[in-house]
């Protein structure tokens, strides 16, 4: 069964989302609140989680993988610090709607996914929405996207062992990562900024879980 279509009630629901991102997470960034009251989250999920998709919840979605909780999302993007018209590299699309928040920021956003039923899903949901990035690829994400690189900003949305050098590499000078790093079920978000060619500044943002990030694609 599908999900039904945005009405005034989604609408009220992710009202309430964002006044609880504002007040009790601590989410200040007026342009990371909107986007998150602009796209529908609940088209996202399988339609028997749709009552709950206002809700500070992560869920399942296809290939095993999880779409991560609001608060999650808007914490990421907040720390990325991304203005309008930047190029941000996406690592992990899973269900898309990370991708959607920083399309409705009107960044310029490349995405990768490494599962092909997640890369077809969110293409096709992404496109029904008019919420559509720039590119999006099927692949791995360790390898980031070369042809379209330097990007301002690069997020990832998987939680890698170590840091991914060729995704450093692909960073512009001055720009920002923001990527969850560690052991699997025990990632601390780190946010690299690209001080200088070769100087890299590390802050740290509190513990997570999200799913690894793997090698390779899985179809
Ligand atoms: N931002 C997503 C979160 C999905 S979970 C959302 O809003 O729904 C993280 C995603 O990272 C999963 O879909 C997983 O398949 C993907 N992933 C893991 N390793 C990857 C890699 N090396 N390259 C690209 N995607 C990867």
């Amino acid at each position: 069964m599908k999900p039904t279509l945005d009405s005034f009630v989604h609408k009220g629901k992710r009202r309430i989302l964002v006044d609880y991102l504002r007040e009790k997470v601590g989410i200040t960034d007026f342009a990371v609140l909107s986007a998150i009251n602009h796209v529908p989250r609940h088209l996202f999920l399988e339609s028997i989680f749709e009552d709950y998709a206002y809700e500070d919840r992560a869920f399942p979605i296809a290939a095993k993988q999880t779409i991560s909780h609001p608060s999650t999302v808007a914490e990421q993007t907040m720390l990325l610090e991304v203005s309008a018209g930047e190029k941000v590299l996406e690592i992990g699309t899973g269900s898309g709607y990370q991708t959607a928040v920083l399309v409705a920021m009107d960044a310029l956003v490349y995405t990768v996914e490494r599962q092909k039923d997640l890369f077809d899903f969110s293409q096709k949901k992404l496109k029904e929405m008019g919420l559509r990035p720039k590119f999006q690829s099927f692949g791995d994400g360790f390898a980031g996207l070369p042809t379209f690189a330097p990007f301002d900003r690069i997020i990832v949305t998987c939680g890698a062992e170590i840091l991914p050098m060729e995704l450093l590499k692909q960073l512009k000078t001055g720009g920002k990562m923001v990527i969850p790093m560690g052991p699997t079920d025990e990632q601390i978000l780190y946010r690299f900024t690209k001080i200088s060619p070769t100087e890299l500044e590390k802050e740290e943002f509190g513990a997570y879980k999200f799913v690894p990030m793997l090698g390779n694609t899985s179809k």
